[in-house]
């Protein structure tokens, strides 16, 4: 959990508007924009508003209600950008390929290739 002196997260600045994103979904508490670094023909990334929770399991422990939420949101991207068929990764640790520590999905989909297991 961060603490609450914590420097606002990148996506939190994305939340904030004060740096671009692309936004293709968003409800009171989730927020769903474009990958900038997109590993598939579509890569959506699904974080919290808040940057309290750090991982998928900190989420789950915590807010179980808001992780069913964030999922919730991430079907609705797929069936909008990907017919509803979509991969759904959550990195959790550095050695894991996490490099920003405000929990988030991605959803990937449009032709994966076969083995893309992570986002990066
Ligand atoms: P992870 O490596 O699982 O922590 O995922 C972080 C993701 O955030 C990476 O796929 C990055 O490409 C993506 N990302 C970082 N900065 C931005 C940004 N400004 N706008 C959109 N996506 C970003």
């Amino acid at each position: 959990m961060a603490s609450p002196a914590a420097e606002p997260t990148i996506f939190s600045r994305i939340v904030a508007r004060e740096i671009p994103a692309t936004i293709v979904a968003e409800t009171d508490q989730v927020i769903a924009f474009n990958d900038i670094h997109p590993q598939a023909p579509v890569h959506v990334v699904v974080t919290t508003k808040s940057q309290r929770y750090r991982n998928v399991g900190e989420l789950a422990a915590g807010d179980p209600a808001l992780l069913a939420e964030l999922i919730a949101v991430a079907g609705r991207v797929a069936d909008e950008h990907c017919n509803g068929e979509y991969r759904l990764v959550f990195n959790t640790g550095e050695s894991a390929g996490q490099t920003v520590f405000h929990v988030h999905a991605h959803v990937l989909g449009g032709d994966l290739e076969e083995g893309t297991l992570a986002a990066q």
